[in-house]
């Protein structure tokens, strides 16, 4: 009997599987690629500055050296690159903003921003740089498909690549069985799909569509940096950007759509002083929770069952922390963290 059976495709579930091969747990996948495609459009940027009040995002410093650690070990196992370390320009709009960068990045946050405040020409050519900028360190990016396509096909033997029906899983005595895949424990990563999961639909998520662009730039050259203005705009490959996000929690589909578009390339006229060709517009549903920390554990009355969602907007920082916790769990050397436990939310189940 395999040990788990992961439900899911995206970054939750590809992160478990490497967690789960390192430290030896067997497992199944089963999952369908472009059931929820908001892994496979994420920007893929990790930050750990919060810049709404100039603040270390949560847990940053125990979250990025987990983060780089296992990003590295992946492209190891997998004979890739996907990681690329990147700063992030962030122009100043108001004088103040610049005494408080100098002042946080001597405590606060020094080991994430850049005490120099740059000059506007210091910046690169042709983006509306006004009144300077600043630089945060630690941050980067990885290249979501690359990761989980190679994922997907180094994995391809524990894979199943369909729909997973709920009506079709059994409880049995110790365990699971789902088409005659037994395993003691099964965990759920489906992001915002879990709406459909009648063991877990009760768990609080607030889901936040989010769209993105990808444009070709001629007179751009931005290096491995990110620069975020209203909208943050990358590199991918040669003259080719991304630019994003927005953020919609009404219409919670994966159709990119005409008014975030014209939103974007707003902001993106904001950033750059050339030209621009759209050539490529994406939309996915970000799982994001009520309270905004990851949601982790057992369901309250079938132990077997496991969830591993609410990645939100951070699921490049969150999810190699949260996984290696879980897995930690499972083999019984730590508990799981309060603030990410499903039980805060255990009251609610039942009551749908
Ligand atoms: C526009 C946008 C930009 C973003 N940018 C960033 C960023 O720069 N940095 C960052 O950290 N995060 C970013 N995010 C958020 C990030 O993408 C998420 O935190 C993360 O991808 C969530 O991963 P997940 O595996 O939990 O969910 P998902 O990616 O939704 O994966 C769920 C998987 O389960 C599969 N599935 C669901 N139900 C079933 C079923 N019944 N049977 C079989 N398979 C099923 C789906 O097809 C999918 O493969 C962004 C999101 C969006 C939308």
């Amino acid at each position: 009997m395999t040990e788990f059976i992961i439900v899911g495709r995206g970054l939750a579930a590809c992160t478990l599987m490497h967690v789960f091969t390192s430290t030896g747990v067997s497992f199944k996948v089963i999952g369908k690629e472009n059931m929820s495609r908001c892994s496979q459009v994420a920007g893929g940027i990790w930050n750990p500055v919060v810049f709404k009040r100039l603040t270390k995002s949560w847990m940053a410093d125990e979250l990025v050296p987990c983060l780089t650690n296992f990003y590295n070990e992946c492209e190891s196992r997998l004979q890739t690159t996907f990681v690329t370390r990147r700063k992030i320009i962030k122009p100043f709009v108001e004088e103040q903003e610049k005494e408080l960068w100098r002042k946080k990045s001597k405590n606060e946050l020094d080991d994430y921003l850049d005490p120099t405040i740059y000059d506007s020409d210091e910046g690169p050519a042709n983006c509306k740089i006004e009144n300077g900028f600043g630089l945060v360190l630690g941050s980067g990016s990885i290249d979501m498909n690359a990761f989980l396509e190679a994922t997907s096909s180094f994995f391809r033997n524990e894979m199943v690549d369909e729909e997973f029906l709920y009506a079709k899983l059994k409880l049995i005595e110790g365990g699971v069985e789902y088409e005659g895949i037994k395993a003691k424990h099964l965990i759920f990563c489906e992001g915002y799909l879990v709406k459909n999961n009648p063991y877990f639909k009760w768990i609080p998520l607030k889901p936040a569509k989010g769209e993105v662009l990808k444009v070709k730039v001629n007179d751009l050259d931005l290096g491995h940096q990110i620069l975020t203005k209203a909208a943050f705009i990358m590199g991918i490959k040669e003259g080719q950007y991304r630019v994003g996000a927005t953020y919609e929690w009404n219409e919670l589909n994966e159709e990119p759509t005409e008014k975030a578009r014209l939103d974007l390339e707003t902001k993106l006229k904001g950033i750059l002083k050339t030209e621009y060709k759209v050539i490529g517009h994406e939309a996915g549903v970000r799982p994001s929770s009520c309270d905004r920390r990851p949601i982790l554990g057992p369901h309250p009355l079938h132990p077997n069952l496991f969830i591993f969602n609410g990645l939100g907007t951070k699921g490049v920082m969150l999810a190699p922390y949260f996984a290696k916790n879980f897995v930690n769990f499972y083999l019984q050397k730590e508990a799981l963290q309060a603030t990410v436990h499903v039980s805060r939310f255990y009251h609610l189940y039942g009551r749908t």
